[in-house]
């Protein structure tokens, strides 16, 4: 089972950075609600992330994202304390957000940083799922879990790679003319005529015996005629 679930995180890690250009240290922005269960499910991240994701990582997460956790008081302060072992990335908001709203703004439209995002927020992951190339971590049953790509993240990368076989049909056409300028226009292929198929199938309309006979006895008409 080990195995195989390392596996599918490879497997994804391999499409992000193939397909959106995700590189290690993979950047993992943590918001309040995962430090939250991960402290109740006896997780430690920086051990448990790399471990996972078999990959060098950063964890990170942003002034708002603390901020939140140290307004919500004692009921999540063992999650601000983990928080607050995390590098913060400035996010640029003079006024705290809160951490959902900052983190929408960390990825905008395209995820250009490349950033995990590692949340059990529900109207967050959900957003996630819908910027394409943004890998999506929650903790499910003790462990932390790679999100296989959303639909979205799929559709838009199989518009790159159509985008990719567009291109190298106009390549086509540029070694066309290349080829033209050096050896001359080409001939035009000359296309073989298709055999027209002679009548029926003979066998597909074999006639019944009494007409067989028939036609014997009109044969033998025939002959006494000739
Ligand atoms: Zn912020």
């Amino acid at each position: 089972m080990r195995i195989n679930r390392q596996k599918k995180v490879h497997r994804y890690l391999s499409f992000y950075a193939n397909n959106f250009g995700f590189r290690k240290p993979f950047q993992i922005l943590i918001d309040g609600t995962f430090c939250h269960t991960a402290l109740k499910e006896r997780i430690n991240l920086s051990d448990q992330l790399p471990n996972y994701l078999d990959n060098e990582v950063k964890m990170l997460t942003t002034p708002c994202a603390i901020i939140e956790t140290e307004k919500l008081g004692p009921a999540v302060y063992g999650a601000m304390l983990i928080l607050k072992q995390f590098a913060v990335h400035k996010c640029g908001h003079t006024e705290p957000i809160p951490a959902a709203a900052c983190f929408k703004t960390m990825l905008r439209k395209k995820n250009k940083n490349r950033y995990m995002i590692a949340t059990q927020d529900r109207e967050l992951q959900s957003r996630v799922r819908m910027i394409p190339g943004t890998p999506l971590l929650f903790i499910y049953r003790k462990a932390p879990i790679l999100e296989p790509p959303s639909p979205a993240t799929v559709i838009a990368s199989n518009k790159k790679m159509q985008q990719s076989i567009v291109l190298s049909e106009a390549e086509r056409k540029n070694l066309e003319i290349a080829k033209e300028s050096l050896l001359g226009p080409q001939q035009p292929m000359i296309k073989r005529k298709k055999k027209k198929a002679k009548g029926p199938n003979p066998l597909s309309c074999k006639k019944k015996k009494k007409d067989a006979n028939k036609s014997k006895a009109s044969n033998a008409k025939k002959g006494k005629s000739q």
